[in-house]
């Protein structure tokens, strides 16, 4: 009979979430997912000196923004907790007393200097340099005399030396070592607490875990893990040891070429859809010719023995690029929802609540050409601000019309007597509900129907006028922006117009034009 899957994630909360561990998380998320099992959160947290609360509270937090979910573990319980180790500190008692009494483990005295001069002296001698087993096999005697000298020892496991371990690896295919090229590990530190391998192994068994995918750096652990699991007469579970996450230049991934911290991510506005589905992508592939797709989709195909066996590079234009295409797919609602906690400050919370409409047009407009949340602060700042002031390129653009005062003060005398919607913070929802930006997707309204001029008539009574005055329209639009944005970027302008509202558009005109105007 076949156990049913568990996977767990086993982090030690000594710092953020990085890309690797995200993924590693994210692969057993799906592998158990997939063939229908458990996945549970374990925290290695048994190095107290490097371990913090703090670290793990952002674990978990980064891990509910990826939108990985767990069955058991912290926060959620479960069968086989606790789910810390250093709350599992008897259990791993229990089974080091079992590993001593059977002749698996042995205590050793040897201090930090004595370890360091073996290690020499064994590569002096062209030898493997490591623990020189100096303690292996004291008598009883030898090793209570030495207690009482230097107090309690280390516990460490007895390696056998003449075997070779095969471990079967989902990733790497069969791999084998000659176990006397591996140390007699330090199981237990002298002040009880639990080392990585053992206290993994144990919880590993006691939790019932059937697979095991983490980054290759973990191969040498898999070997003396799965030697410990044959110890205490128990199957280990499979192991899938995977590549790294490399950077662009094909090296181990840097700091300076991604924020490795998956919280920045989010803190920079990417949206977590993406960011779960690009990390996917770091040595796995949904098809050949699909990059973008669902976490249902990715769960009917996932199986860990798919994972590459090739490092995959990390490239955050790909990652943005990808962020872009979610964002494109949110509901309209959805997206004022998430770009809410990005513009505090920029968009009053007031418009949220008084005027949706007129915040959901704003977002909208914008949709098809932001990738990050965070782009829509930098964006929006022109709608609520009290004045705007030409930025340099606007500068440069106005220099060249030297006639933009007169134009701006005629635009703006035609506007003040043209059905525009009101300005914020008056009440415009009649007009938001009836158009629906980006202009470019709306089409002209109806004679007679519209609650005001939507920017499809702005922009043919701009044109008549443009005209009427002999202005070139393609010479009219830039100061027109400047003064209403002072960029020379944005949405169409005529949406910009339609939805700063009469008062704010004809001010800002105006301000532009200056005392140098002259009225209509
Ligand atoms: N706590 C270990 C780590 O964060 C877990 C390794 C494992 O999955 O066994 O690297």
């Amino acid at each position: 009979m076949t156990a049913r899957p568990r996977l767990r994630f086993a982090p030690s909360p000594t710092g953020p979430l990085h890309l690797g561990g995200a993924r590693t998380a994210l692969y057993n998320w799906a592998a158990a997912r997939a063939m229908g099992g458990t996945f549970l959160l374990r925290i290695e947290d048994t190095d107290q000196a490097r371990s913090s609360e703090q670290s793990l509270r952002i674990i978990l937090e980064a891990l509910r923004w990826l939108g990985i979910d767990w069955d058991e573990g912290p926060e959620r319980g479960g069968d086989h907790g606790p789910y810390l180790q250093t709350e599992r500190l008897d259990i791993y008692r229990r089974y080091a007393d079992r590993l001593v009494a059977a002749g698996h483990a042995y205590e050793c005295f040897a201090t930090a200097e004595e370890v360091e001069e073996g290690r020499q002296r064994l590569q002096a001698a062209g030898e493997r340099p490591m623990y020189d087993r100096r303690h292996r096999d004291l008598s009883d005697a030898e090793r209570d005399a030495l207690r009482r000298e230097r107090g309690p020892g280390s516990l460490r496991f007895r390696m056998p030396l003449d075997q070779v371990q095969v471990l079967p690896d989902l990733s790497k295919g069969d791999v084998s070592i000659n176990l006397a090229e591996l140390d007699d590990w330090v199981m237990v530190r002298p002040d009880g607490m639990p080392t990585y391998n053992f206290a993994c192994v144990v919880d590993d068994l006691e939790m019932g875990i059937t697979h095991v995918v983490r980054g290759e750096e973990h191969l040498m652990n898999g070997f003396k893990q799965a030697v410990l699991f044959e110890r205490l007469g128990a199957e280990p579970p499979r192991y899938a040891h995977i590549p790294l996450i490399l950077g662009a230049g094909g090296k181990k991934l840097s700091k300076r070429e991604a924020s490795v911290d998956v919280l920045e991510y989010r803190d920079k506005g990417y949206l977590p859809e993406a960011v779960f589905n690009y990390i996917t992508l770091l040595g796995w592939s949904f098809s050949g010719d699909r990059d973008v797709f669902t976490k249902a989709e990715m769960l009917e195909r996932f199986r860990i023995e798919d994972i590459g066996t090739k490092g995959s590079r990390f490239d955050d234009a790909k990652l943005r690029w990808m962020s872009g295409d979610y964002l494109r797919r949110l509901s309209a609602d959805e997206l004022v929802e998430r770009v809410r906690p990005f513009v505090h400050g920029v968009v009053p919370d007031a418009a949220f609540e008084t005027q949706p409409g007129l915040v959901r047009n704003a977002v909208r407009c914008y949709q098809e050409r932001a990738e990050l949340l965070a782009e829509f602060a930098e964006k929006l700042g022109w709608l609520f601000a009290d004045r705007v002031e030409p930025d340099d390129d606007a500068r440069k653009k106005l220099a060249k019309s030297p006639d933009a005062p007169r134009w701006l003060a005629d635009y703006a005398a035609l506007l003040e007597t043209s059905a525009l919607p009101p300005s914020w913070p008056d009440d415009r929802t009649a007009a938001d509900a009836f158009f629906e930006l980006p202009s470019s997707a709306d089409r002209p309204a109806p004679a007679g129907t519209a609650p005001c001029l939507g920017p499809r008539e702005l922009e043919a009574r701009c044109r008549a006028f443009a005209e009427e005055r002999g202005i070139p329209f393609g010479q009219l639009v830039h100061p027109v922006r400047a003064a209403l944005t002072g960029t020379t970027k944005g949405p169409g302008l005529f949406d910009v117009v339609f939805l700063l509202g009469r008062r704010v558009a004809v001010e800002r005109l105006r301000a532009l034009a200056g005392g140098s105007a002259q009225p209509a």
